[in-house]
């Protein structure tokens, strides 16, 4: 059998929904970008604005951007995340400073994020490592004491709640990726959530080259002639063709729900007695878990996801931590994340794992630990 980690998964709404705007021979940033931007707003039930980019990685740059930070700015991010979150910061000229993360949660580690406190520092950029972010309310409240903007990566955890709100309702910045495999997709995208009206201007001015309100226009199915430009922009804006995928996914987030945290709480109730394996600790029932990650204990992470793959099941490393990249290195060592490179595993999820594939998952870890 052979069992893929991730993968995406559209169907005829989707396919329905392209069309429709190709039909329409409007391929560009239109109408159809407007309104996923609206669906977005009352699927969060947010009172913060939606702005709708190509890329998550996108959506972080221009949210750094819209900070004002460049060359000479130090914004700190946890080590343990995709390198998106790293470049993106770099690509403004800021530096990501990498902090350590917490063993049974791999959220940032406000501790150590402390000790890399500069006068540079201007922004705190946690992200939601496998959905999960309960730990929200120390990080405003030590860049409140700090007196740091947050930037929320929140490109793992779209639709979940925490403490009882949706995420997006609540937050100085927050920023979903929509690419292929993450909880919802269109094709590639990402969104910008923010209740600061001037970082919403500066995301749409620059995700259209800087162009000043061309955002306007183009939702009416005009553009600017006569403008000006008075900031960095770039090309960030979202297609119709990827809103049209977006809005198709959106009415079936219940689904997406039910069915991602039913696969990750099977593996945790039935892998619970192993004891060479740990959880972690996440907010299960109000989460919409992207990944689900296992600790594997005793030095044998790399011979149990060499086993898998030789009985056909894909397994991911999420991530490297960023800070032993060459770009990205520190002189300082971060031990709780080293260690946990060596640990964590991410176990297959999406949306087309059926029963019978994730028996054979569970029943081939069961072997690799019996033998
Ligand atoms: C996916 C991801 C991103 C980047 O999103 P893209 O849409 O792929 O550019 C950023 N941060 C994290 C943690 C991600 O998983």
């Amino acid at each position: 059998m052979k069992v893929r980690l991730s993968k995406s998964t559209v169907g005829a709404a989707e396919k329905e929904s392209v069309i429709r705007v190709l039909e329409k021979e409007y391929l560009g940033m239109g109408e159809e970008v407007r309104l996923f931007e609206e669906e977005l707003k009352a699927f969060l039930g947010t009172p913060h604005d939606v702005m709708c980019v190509n890329t998550g990685t996108a959506a972080l740059h221009l949210a750094v951007l819209a900070l004002g930070l460049a060359a000479g700015d130090e914004v700190l991010v946890p080590t343990l995340t995709f390198v998106a979150t790293f470049q993106a910061v770099a690509a403004t000229g800021a530096r990501p400073v990498a902090c350590d993360v917490h063993t049974d949660t791999l959220f940032i580690d406000l501790e150590d994020a402390a000790r890399r406190i500069t006068p540079h520092t201007k922004a705190i950029l946690p992200v939601h490592y496998a959905s999960d972010s309960s730990r929200i309310d120390d990080v405003y409240r030590f860049a409140a004491a700090h007196g740091l903007r947050v930037i929320e990566d929140a490109a793992h955890s779209f639709g979940s709640l925490r403490n009882g709100h949706k995420i997006g309702v609540e937050g100085d910045i927050l920023c979903f990726s929509f690419d292929g495999i993450k909880n919802i997709t269109s094709g590639e995208g990402g969104a910008v959530v923010s209740g600061d009206p001037e970082v919403i201007r500066r995301v749409k001015d620059a995700r259209l080259l800087g162009v000043e309100k061309d955002t306007d226009k183009r939702y009416s199915g005009d553009r600017s002639w006569e403008f000006d430009v008075t900031s960095l922009g770039f090309r960030y804006h979202m297609s119709n063709i990827m809103a049209a995928i977006g809005r198709a996914q959106l009415p079936r987030m219940d689904m997406v729900a039910e069915t991602r945290r039913g696969i990750a709480a099977r593996y945790i109730k039935e892998l619970a007695d192993i004891s060479g394996l740990r959880f972690l600790a996440l907010a299960h029932d109000e989460i919409i878990p992207h990944i689900c990650v296992v600790r594997v204990l005793g030095g044998c992470r790399d011979s149990l996801r060499e086993f898998l793959a030789a009985h056909g099941v894909e397994t991911g490393i999420h991530y490297k931590p960023n800070h032993l990249l060459t770009l990205f290195k520190t002189e300082y060592s971060l031990p709780v994340a080293e260690e946990l490179y060596g640990q964590i595993l991410s176990l297959p999820l999406h949306l087309d794992l059926d029963d019978k594939q994730q028996v054979y998952v569970i029943s081939s870890i069961r072997d690799f630990f019996r033998s």
